[in-house]
């Protein structure tokens, strides 16, 4: 793929993560898919070699790594081998619950929390989604109520990522109904407190290795100490921390299309019919010139986007752009390549079908492609 993105310092980094990958990953696919979840060893092996937590900074025990191109490497080698639930898992931790930690999180809740992202030991979860709010998450119904020196959360969420495993819970709650947007806040539940339980490993479509969940609060009470950056602030903390979390996808998708793509292309210069490579079938080969182009164009666009991330000056807007254009297309070269490989693309055994069913979750989550063009098209018809 056409990319300057990289220089030798992620090349190198590039090796150690395909080491990781090789040893910790592939061997375990199967089952982890059988088993729903993917093992903590996993965590703590990718913790030792060096992957988690890049920017956690060195007070903390990570190498305060701002590039995220590093990020963007792991990605991409994970996706090579289609690992999309390990993918989610650990783009849940490191672009989103550490993201909303360290932007926001006090110097005595940094050292409390910090270190084990970096060393795996600490799972998170964002808890934002309820049974009956999704997109629209100024209707949520959880509520967390001051009482002294604490406060009680009482609620419930679902579909949430990690929802099994997690250890530390970043819970989206209403603090005060008449307050309109002012009136979110984001709290720490953190694993074994007590009235926080969680329900079955919910039975998806596709990314089957990954624990999500239904989360339950009864009177959780949790220390005046856990709640995240300013009462009333949760919903502005997710507005800024949500192109992170879209970027991350958007590039989840931009490497599995290409990944995929890699994939069919090996396929239809092996398989033959009527005498010949099915890859040389007109049908088949403008597709694929259209599907590699389309890929090679995107990439530069998300290229750019991690550039300007670096840079701090990502938009709410261009990220929005990358999830939904990524995405779309991951869904577009996946179809063709379950398509291509024929009945065998059908089978489980062959990457291209668990990637199919992996991928579809990719529009929905992370906010639906429908709000990335409602937040496009609110940005064109501004004044
Ligand atoms: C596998 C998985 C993992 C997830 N992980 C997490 C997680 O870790 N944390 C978390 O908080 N959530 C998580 N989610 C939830 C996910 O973010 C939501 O499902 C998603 O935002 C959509 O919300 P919803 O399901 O309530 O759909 P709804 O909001 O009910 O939407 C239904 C349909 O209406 C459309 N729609 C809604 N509003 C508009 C509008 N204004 N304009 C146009 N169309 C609209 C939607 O696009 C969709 O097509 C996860 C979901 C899944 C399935």
């Amino acid at each position: 793929m056409q990319s300057d993105l990289f220089d030798r310092d992620h090349e190198l980094f590039r090796e150690s993560v395909r080491g990781f990958v090789d040893k910790h990953v592939v061997p375990h696919l199967e089952k982890w898919d059988a088993d729903r979840l993917i093992d903590r060893e996993t965590w703590l092996a990718a913790g030792r070699q060096g992957l988690l937590g890049l920017p956690v900074p060195e007070a903390y025990g990570g190498p305060g790594e701002l590039d995220y191109r590093f990020r963007f490497v792991i990605q991409q080698e994970i996706a090579r081998v289609g690992a999309s639930a390990l993918q989610s898992g650990f783009s849940t931790n490191d672009d989103i619950v550490l993201n909303y930690l360290l932007r926001h999180a006090n110097e005595e809740q940094r050292q409390r929390w910090l270190p084990g992202f970096v060393t795996g030991e600490t799972i998170g979860a964002i808890a934002m989604s309820e049974p009956a709010a999704g997109s629209d998450l100024r209707a949520i119904q959880t509520t967390a109520v001051a009482d002294g020196d604490t406060w009680v959360i009482n609620g419930s969420k679902t579909f949430i990522t990690s929802g099994i495993l997690a250890d530390l819970v970043i819970v989206f709650a209403k603090t005060d109904s008449a307050a309109g947007s002012r009136g979110f806040s984001l709290f720490v539940v953190e694993d074994g407190t007590p009235g926080f339980s969680r329900g079955r490993k919910l039975d998806k479509l596709g990314l089957h290795a990954q624990d999500t969940a239904e989360l339950f609060f009864e009177d959780v009470r949790i220390p005046k100490e856990n709640l995240l950056g300013e009462v009333g602030s949760g919903f502005a903390y997710l507005m800024q921390s949500l192109p992170l979390e879209r970027l991350g996808i958007g590039i989840a998708a931009q490497v599995s299309a290409e990944a995929v793509l890699g994939w069919t292309l090996d396929y239809v210069k092996e398989r033959t019919a009527f005498g010949k490579r099915v890859g040389e079938f007109q049908g088949l080969g403008f597709t694929l010139a259209e599907l590699q182009t389309a890929v090679e164009v995107s990439r530069a666009y998300i290229d750019r986007c991690v550039r300007e991330h670096n840079a701090g000056t990502l938009t709410a807007v261009d990220a929005a752009k990358a999830k939904l254009w990524a995405t779309e297309l991951q869904g577009r070269v996946i179809d063709a390549g379950v398509q291509f490989h024929g009945g065998y693309g059908y089978m489980m055994e062959y990457p291209v079908a668990k990637a199919y069913i992996d991928a579809r979750i990719q529009r929905i989550y992370g906010g639906t492609n429908e709000i990335m063009k409602e937040i496009i098209h609110r940005d064109l018809m501004k004044a």
